[in-house]
């Protein structure tokens, strides 16, 4: 007998420990001492299912398969080697997109083989539907992210788009009933595979910045979901079970985000940000008071409370280990140290979480927005580090500004706040943040890791 022969249930066998080491390494991601373990593990999985595959289908294709691997693992590798720590939430989003692409290029290529099927008429339409979103949804993404692609949601392209993005939902429920209804002059599948990939720009271009959380979090839950209905379409069982443990997890995560802003996932996709309303946050509101190192080290000297909120700008400054040198020097000194966590800083989900990890803070130091907000007005000096968006007021007091309902950290309630960024300029949703005209906040100007640095050096000498 032929390895060819009898690897089906061998296979079928390697994919349920692969789809078992799938769970494990999931479960372990939950808690940051085992997050390392579980990832190695989910790697591992990958390579054996992978690996099983391939020898399954080696009597096939080989060609393809070798030059398929070889082209994926060597894009795949230099781009996750490349990259900065800063730019991973786009990788990231690339990376869902080209997850989409695949199961995308899948269900085109099993579509004219289907034949009377009806299940596989449907498994291959929503794959293609679920892929082709996915895909340009996430190009749209990473480019926003980047912030190489800036679009006003109410301009005439993104009208458009949104019009097609809406029209591929007609025309995907027109589709899963064409072989019920009269035959037509055209190849719809054809039109399907377009209008979706016109769709995936719509359904993305016009969500508004501060969503942009939740929106990741989408793609990331739709590239599983086509995934898993990519393996159902390929009777392939470890394609399903991983497709699902991301679809899961990534709808999980889309709720924990929807929740964190505020919004209902419904209000983001197909009703967007309101608005700003005139003479909002847009514009500037004072004098700001500027403060240098030397005065901030002073304050920051007799304060017996201190709440650190790191956002977008400590990873840009890559400051994490100076802002834990400072936390430390702080405790050392007898101040109570926090770290106040917005679940949307940065650019992607628990990235300030990530990065105090790396520097070894501890995690019982680290508090939700929930927790801070009540006794802010008890703590001493509230230390924003190129955090923005994620601490400012308008969110809470201006109705009618494009962050408004977000549930923010309220460091404006402390009884001195720093704030340490480089200019004025406005953070990710692109508003102004009152924050930095208020009576008692001091603006540190400067790269975060300059400034924190010195700091330091104050509290040593
Ligand atoms: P913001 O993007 O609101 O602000 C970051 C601030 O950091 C900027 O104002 C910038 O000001 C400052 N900054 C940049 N570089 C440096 C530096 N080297 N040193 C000091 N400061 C610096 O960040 P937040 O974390 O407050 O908010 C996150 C935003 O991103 C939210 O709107 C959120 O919705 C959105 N978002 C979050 C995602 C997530 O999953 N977490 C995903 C996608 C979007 P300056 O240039 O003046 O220095």
């Amino acid at each position: 007998m032929s390895i060819f022969e009898d690897i089906t249930a061998i296979q079928n066998i390697i994919y349920i420990v692969a789809s078992i080491l799938f769970i494990s390494g999931i479960k372990m991601l939950g808690k940051e001492d085992t997050a390392v373990k579980g990832n190695f593990l989910s790697a591992l999985a990958m390579f054996i299912a992978v690996l099983v595959t391939f020898i399954s289908e080696l009597e096939n294709e080989p060609f393809i398969l070798i030059g398929g691997i070889l082209v994926g693992a060597i894009i795949g590798s230099t781009i996750a080697l490349k990259v900065r720590m800063t730019s991973i939430p786009e990788m990231v989003a690339l990376f869902n997109g080209f997850g989409g692409l695949a199961t995308f290029l899948i269900a085109w290529s099993q579509f004219d083989s289907i034949g009377d099927h009806y299940f596989q008429h449907l498994l291959a339409i929503i794959t293609a539907y679920i892929g082709g979103l996915t895909f340009t949804g996430s190009l749209i993404a990473y480019g926003k992210l980047s912030e190489k692609l800036k679009v006003v949601k109410t301009s005439i392209i993104t009208k458009i788009f949104t019009t097609i993005f809406y029209g591929s939902i007609l025309f995907l429920i027109f589709s899963i009933l064409q072989p019920f209804l009269p035959e037509i002059g055209f190849n719809f599948f054809t039109v399907l595979l377009v209008i979706t990939l016109l769709g995936g720009i719509g359904f993305v271009l016009p969500i508004g910045g501060g969503d942009m959380p939740v929106v990741i979090s989408l793609l990331n839950s739709f590239s599983g979901i086509a995934a898993a209905f990519a393996g159902l379409l390929l009777l392939n069982n470890v394609l399903i079970v991983a497709g699902s443990l991301v679809g899961a997890s990534g709808l999980i995560l889309t709720v924990i985000m929807a929740k964190a802003m505020n919004r209902s996932i419904n209000n983001i996709l197909f009703v967007g940000y309101a608005s700003a309303s005139k003479g909002s946050s847009s514009e500037e509101q004072g004098e700001v008071s500027p403060i240098n190192v030397a005065d901030a080290f002073l304050i920051l000297e007799s304060a017996s409370s201190v709440l650190i909120i790191p956002g977008y700008g400590m990873a840009v400054a890559q400051a994490q280990h100076v802002v834990r040198e400072l936390g430390e020097l702080l405790e050392e000194n007898g101040t109570e140290v926090k770290y106040g966590i917005h679940p949307v800083a940065g650019r992607m989900p628990g990235h300030m979480n990530v990065l105090l990890a790396e520097a070894n803070v501890p995690y019982d130091v680290l508090a939700e927005p929930d927790d801070v907000n009540p006794i802010m007005d008890s703590v001493d000096v509230a230390v924003v580090i190129g955090a923005n968006d994620v601490v400012n007021p308008s969110a809470t007091e201006e109705p009618g500004s494009p962050i408004y309902g977000m549930p923010i950290i309220e460091v404006h309630n402390a009884k001195t706040v720093f704030v340490l960024k480089r200019s004025m300029s406005s953070g990710f949703a692109g508003v102004q943040n009152p924050l930095f005209f208020k009576q008692n906040t001091r603006m540190l100007f400067g790269d975060a890791k300059e400034s924190i640095g010195g700091l330091v050096s104050e509290f040593k000498d």
